[in-house]
């Protein structure tokens, strides 16, 4: 077996230099199962962090699934294909009715720009409207609309047609407190205005229901319901990208969308949806795929195919046998309320909050002024890796420990993660 080091220096010389690798000592894992992962040495590490092996490391049903396929066929979406269609057929199942339509792509990123793509040609505008510190990924056309880049080291900030709002953060925001909803949805309605008065028109609202690299942030209640129909009645649309929360993660609820009420007109997701198989989808309606439906053609050579649909539709079985939305809830709950008991004893602690499993630990300073705690973060993030946890960091202040393991995660598993953040605190005596 190649060596640690040497694997670093092929990835020194080969790998591009803008890649980072996850914790200060590097993990070299050689196998995972479950909601577990082994490094070379046979450690065991808990993983809390790995939300795209949504139901588990290498799932045997969703292995199964794939090599079955790969050993029958593995085509293109432009072939009659049961597999395709039935799987089609399922996810559109687990969506509001009326989100009938799916197009496959082989990324989260690839279908937030179908999406963008979509929204531009249904409204003949480029007009977006997004919230601050979100992150949307890796194209150009998302850069655009991700503060969470563009507004970083080296970012060029938003280009004109990119309406930023606050971020809807009800702990440390512009606006605080659980009833704020309506105070950022204002902020829409302003930037709404500030379009209109320039006479252009709203193309779109794209936001994650619950805000991944925002910090794991809850929206405050209401927020998209009044955005939602505010940015409807100026004829925008809205995209909710579930690209990080969707599959019942979010415990009492299949997608991130319906923790908030609403029902977008276009769905983006992955990640999860391929438990780690390259395999995303924009699922929108019958009118807005037909208007889309412009002369020219949206083919996409491999989302979708054959292998990608035979795993995503075991990735939903999986979901489905074995109860894994009922758990994110259950063990989630279990998670939060211990994690709410280490609050009361760290006052590090400034904010513990999300849904289901994917949790959010905010560390701040001073509870009064809430200075950031990055680097307490980091050290924290890596003193439980050492430990055998992993979790990582993130947030606009990189001061936000993010807990989103795939969804086997036990109580045992949970009483495991606070049992060592409570030792990680308590030696470094916050
Ligand atoms: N949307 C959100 C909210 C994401 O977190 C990500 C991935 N970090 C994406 C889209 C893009 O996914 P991918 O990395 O598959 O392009």
């Amino acid at each position: 077996m190649v060596g640690k080091s040497s694997i670093q220096s092929l990835r020194e010389t080969h790998l591009a230099p803008s890649l980072s690798l996850s914790y200060t000592i590097p993990l070299h894992i050689v196998k995972g199962e479950g909601q577990y992962l082994y490094d070379t040495d046979g450690n065991q590490y808990l993983d809390a962090v790995n939300n795209i092996q949504h139901v588990g490391h290498c799932h045997p049903k969703v292995v199964e699934a794939a090599t079955a396929q790969y050993q029958r066929l593995n085509t293109n979406t432009r072939y009659l294909d049961e597999t395709i269609v039935n799987y089609a057929k399922a996810l559109t199942d687990k969506l509001p009715q009326g989100l009938d339509v799916c197009f496959f792509t082989n990324s989260g990123s690839e279908a937030n720009d179908l999406a963008l793509r979509i929204a531009r040609h249904i409204t003949q505008s480029k007009e977006t409207i997004i919230l601050d510190a979100a992150y949307h990924v890796n194209l150009s056309s998302l850069i655009e609309i991700s503060p969470y880049k563009h507004s970083g080291k080296s970012g060029s900030g938003a280009p004109e047609f990119v309406h930023t709002i606050p971020m809807p953060d009800p702990f440390r925001g512009k606006y605080r407190g659980d009833n704020s909803g309506k105070k950022y949805a204002n902020e829409v309605q302003m930037a709404i205005d500030k379009i209109q008065e320039s006479g252009k028109r709203v193309s779109v609202f794209i936001a994650e229901s619950l805000m991944g690299c925002g910090g794991q942030l809850v929206l405050p209640k209401g927020f998209l319901k009044e955005s939602f129909q505010k940015v409807k009645e100026a004829g925008g649309l809205c995209i909710a990208d579930e690209v990080q929360i969707g599959f019942g993660r979010m415990g009492d609820h299949f997608w991130g969308f319906e923790t908030q009420g609403v029902i977008p007109e276009i769905v983006t997701m992955g990640k999860s949806m391929g438990n780690g198989h390259p395999l995303s989808a924009v699922v929108t309606t019958r009118e807005i795929a037909d208007a889309f439906n412009n002369g020219m053609e949206y083919f996409n050579s491999f989302g979708g195919n054959p292998v990608s649909s035979a795993v995503g539709h075991a990735v939903l079985n999986v979901i489905e046998e074995e109860g894994l939305q009922q758990n994110a809830k259950d063990v989630g709950f279990y998670l939060k309320s211990l994690l709410n008991e280490l609050k009361e004893k760290y006052s590090i602690i400034g904010d513990v909050r999300g849904f289901g499993l994917f949790l959010g630990i905010e560390l701040v300073r001073d509870p009064e002024s809430l200075e950031p705690a990055d680097k307490e973060a980091d050290q924290i993030m890596n003193s439980m890796k050492e430990k055998g946890i992993l979790i990582s960091t993130n947030g606009p202040d990189h001061n936000v420990l993010k807990i989103k393991p795939p969804l086997v995660f036990t109580k045992d598993n949970a009483i495991q993660l606070v049992e060592t953040l409570n030792g990680v605190l308590n030696e470094a005596d916050y």
